[in-house]
């Protein structure tokens, strides 16, 4: 099936059998638990909802779906879906090597919480380069961790690439999907053995649920996933299941517009006398430009931008925009905007951001769905009032 006829349809067929409601759309099951009629087996297939939940169950199939992958698991939030993959795969002694221009949040589970407490290393590296990944591989690293493209700085790495060189070292391949979303991007066709979302972001769209998503096609992982989901208990609630079921519907018409308005924004910055620089993989001029034609099927709706001049310029920049909200977060219908220095990327050490790029004009937009001439209009007026 086409990616739009399985987000609308994947987990839902209406059920005409056992209670025959017939609802189209799958109801919130809201129940804790469920009754069984003998002991030995739970009736519907659900025991209790930490386990599985009906509503839970068909965004997990939705999940699959639309990464063209077989099994798919929904959790409370990103990160809650990012520990999970790392109590399920990693122990004490373990190696992980990871792309160095990640989501902060997650750079900071893996320093903070896995490092410092647990005894797993982790090797960050320019993963751009495909080489660097495999001079870090050690005989412990049991998995490479990419995020393509990244945040903030839109970079991509070869995942095509990168699996091979890991799996020729017998380590699995997470890739953070959230930016690119599995509308433009399928890490698993390139050989991610797992694939992580924040929900939250552009699957779930409307800046309503925060949520996670964890995706893989290989069963024994898949059990182990699971297991520790169980065990640990990170779930998404029925309500939110529902809800990210329900943006799933309108991924593919979100994302072309988010992708489309991105574009033309993307084009206005690269002409502005006060824009020192662009990142957008869909400009000619971004040097991973060709990479990112063969592995996306379209560019998405992140950017970032540097301006000229002091920080002080960027805070009052910031200030004189009406539409853009200046906000942490990405993904939903409305545009948003936000300074990664101090935001977003403030829990990453100073020396960390600048060996990484992220310096303090770098301005990160989370490019909406609204009319893109207002939106244009908005940062002229902006730049303007400089
Ligand atoms: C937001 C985000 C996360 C974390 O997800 P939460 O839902 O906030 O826990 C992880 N990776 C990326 C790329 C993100 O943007």
């Amino acid at each position: 099936m086409g990616f739009d006829t399985d987000a609308i349809h994947a987990g839902e067929k209406p059920d005409l059998t056992g209670h025959p409601s017939g609802d189209v759309v799958v109801p919130i099951h809201l129940s804790s638990t469920f009754a069984r009629r003998d002991v030995d087996s739970p009736t519907g297939g659900f025991e209790y909802s930490r386990s599985g939940n009906p509503t839970r169950f068909a965004l997990e199939q939705k999940l699959a779906a639309i990464e063209n992958a077989r099994y798919g698991l929904a959790f409370s939030s990103g990160l809650a879906a990012e520990t999970t993959i790392c109590l399920s795969l990693l122990k004490d002694g373990d190696h992980v090597v990871a792309f160095d221009d990640l989501y902060g949040g997650t750079r900071r589970l893996f320093t903070k919480v896995f490092q410092e407490r647990f005894g797993i290393e982790f090797s960050f590296v320019d993963a751009r380069d495909p080489e660097n990944v495999k001079e870090e591989i050690r005989n412990n690293t049991r998995l490479v961790w990419l995020e393509s493209p990244t945040n903030p700085l839109v970079r991509l790495c070869d995942i095509e690439e990168i699996a091979g060189i890991a799996h020729d070292a017998s380590a699995m391949v997470v890739v953070d999907n959230t930016f690119a979303s599995p509308y433009f991007q399928q890490p698993i066709r390139f050989g991610a053995d797992v694939v992580v979302h924040s929900t939250t972001k552009y699957i779930n769209g409307h800046s309503d649920s925060v949520g996670g998503a964890v995706v893989t096609s290989d069963d024994i992982l898949y059990r182990k996933l699971r297991f520790h989901q169980n065990a640990a208990g990170a779930i998404l609630s029925p309500f939110d299941s529902f809800l990210v079921a329900r943006g799933i519907k309108t991924l593919a018409l979100r994302m072309e517009r988010h992708e489309k308005n991105a574009f033309a924004i993307a084009q206005f910055l690269s002409g502005h006398e006060k824009v020192a620089a662009v990142h957008y993989p869909g400009l000619a001029s971004h040097p991973q430009y060709a990479l990112a034609q063969r592995q996306m099927t379209g560019f998405s709706g992140m950017l970032s931008f540097e301006l000229k001049g002091r920080k002080t310029h960027v805070k009052k920049f910031l200030r004189n925009l009406h539409l853009f909200a200046l906000a942490e977060s990405l993904g939903g219908v409305e545009s948003l905007i936000e300074h990664p220095a101090t935001m977003t990327h403030a829990s990453v050490p100073h020396a960390e951001r600048k060996k990484v790029g992220v310096n303090d004009s770098l301005v990160r937009v989370s490019v909406g769905i609204e009319n893109a001439e207002d939106l244009i209009a908005d940062l002229d007026q902006a730049f303007g009032a400089l």
